[in-house]
């Protein structure tokens, strides 16, 4: 089924994501847009967008930044600041840009659009790991303190 771009642009542009799950709203399949449909990601004149950080830009409705994924999760990153040497490797590695980094040191996770992969917890090069993956309705003080303690070499 086609989708006008009227319809089109009411459906994107009422944030879709977990509130409209919760309400049961109908999402838009990539399917059902209409072929040669345009739609962009930012409103107005994107040309220094690459110098803003994401916070500053002025995304579009089409753009995925404006729906979340927080729904799928069933476990979920937390972050040890403690131990981070603010090598970047989960920034460059996650898949969903989840990794909230400003001037290369890592502040936290964007909870928001993080799908809960495991990928940084898989590259973080730590020991321990500065992130580890808990269930989704963890406490963070609690994970903290359940963190575990660092790995001794193993003796030849
Ligand atoms: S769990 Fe996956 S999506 Fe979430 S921050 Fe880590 S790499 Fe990104
Ligand atoms: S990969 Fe680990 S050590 Fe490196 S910035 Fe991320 S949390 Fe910190």
């Amino acid at each position: 089924m086609s989708v006008e771009a009227q319809d089109l642009n009411l459906l994107a542009n009422d944030n879709r994501g977990k509130h409209q799950l919760e309400a049961g709203f109908d999402l838009l399949g990539w399917d059902e847009v209409t072929q040669g449909s345009v739609l962009p990601s930012f409103e107005g004149d994107a040309s220094d967008v690459a110098h803003k950080k994401s916070e500053e830009r002025t995304y579009s409705g089409y753009n995925s930044y404006t729906a979340t994924v927080a729904s799928w999760r069933v476990i979920k990153p937390v972050y040890n600041r403690d131990i981070c040497i603010d090598c970047q490797n989960c920034w460059v590695w996650c898949p969903d840009t989840s990794i909230i980094s400003r001037d290369k040191q890592m502040l936290g996770i964007d909870y928001d659009h993080c799908k809960g992969c495991g990928v940084c917890v898989e590259v973080c090069p730590t020991n321990p790991k500065s992130l580890l993956m808990f269930g989704e309705y963890s406490d963070l003080g609690e994970s903290l303190a359940d963190w575990p303690e660092k790995k001794k070499k193993e003796e030849k």
